[in-house]
């Protein structure tokens, strides 16, 4: 049998990277060099060029200023690979400001931040709070915990699914009771903590993905630990 590689390309993880959102990459290595998955991580970021090689392309969160500068380098310089990426199938995960950057826009103000539009949201600025705090969300594979915080709020085009349906927290823009965005393995999500430490589960459906296997096929590991973490964020989340 072939060696099996897991390809990962951490877009701007200098910059976008809050709220520990880089424990979804060290998650992604740990998982795989436990199964003796070879993990191949390649930053790109401000001014890089992004090449249409990998299996794992991963943004993650940020300040509307870090954002700012991402969306414009994203849109001018490697917009064209990531949808190339995408179309031929390999996973896009974007999280919380990440998130709206593989949306259409993101409006700040009189502002009109572009983005790359491989999921059909957008996402505005609106009087009101920051939506913060612990969240929960179900998916037809499973639930996934975390926090959020976020000023946007983000809504789906007439045809986009949503990621999942929110049990407890905000969601995409508070009261939908929509949380995230996916069309095929492109996925979008607010949720932070990181997200993959605190769902392993999600973590190994997207090594799955990579390895186009199916997760049930992958090695068990013991996962005492991530079930723990997970049933603390969703007691957190008040579930
Ligand atoms: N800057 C974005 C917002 O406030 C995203 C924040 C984040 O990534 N946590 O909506």
């Amino acid at each position: 049998m072939s060696a099996q590689v897991v390809r990962v390309c951490a877009l701007y993880p200098e910059l976008m990277n809050i709220y520990a959102d880089r424990g979804n990459l060290l998650m992604l290595e740990q998982r795989c060099r436990w199964r003796g998955i070879d993990f191949r991580l390649s930053p790109s970021t401000l001014e890089a060029p992004l090449r249409d090689e990998h299996d794992i392309y991963y943004i993650g969160g940020g300040q509307d200023s870090d954002q700012r500068l991402c969306a414009a380098d994203l849109v001018a310089r490697k917009a064209p690979a990531l949808r190339a990426a995408a179309a031929r199938g390999a996973i896009v995960l974007g999280v919380c400001g990440g998130y709206q950057l593989l949306g259409h826009s993101y409006e700040i103000g009189e502002e009109h931040v572009e983005g790359v539009g491989l999921l059909d949201v957008r996402t505005v600025r609106e009087d009101g709070p920051r939506l913060i705090g612990n969240i929960a969300i179900t998916l037809e594979e499973g639930v996934l915990v975390g926090f959020e915080n976020h000023a946007g709020r983000t809504r789906l085009g007439p045809d986009q699914p949503p990621l999942g349906r929110v049990l407890s927290g905000h969601g995409n823009d508070g009261h939908s009771g929509f949380e995230g965005a996916r069309r095929d393995n492109v996925l979008g999500t607010y949720i932070h903590g990181p997200l993959l430490p605190k769902n392993a589960w999600l973590c190994d459906w997207l090594i799955a993905r990579a390895l186009a296997v199916e997760p049930e096929t992958l090695a068990v590991l013991d996962d005492a630990l991530e079930d723990a973490a997970h049933a603390s964020a969703l007691h957190a989340a008040g579930r």
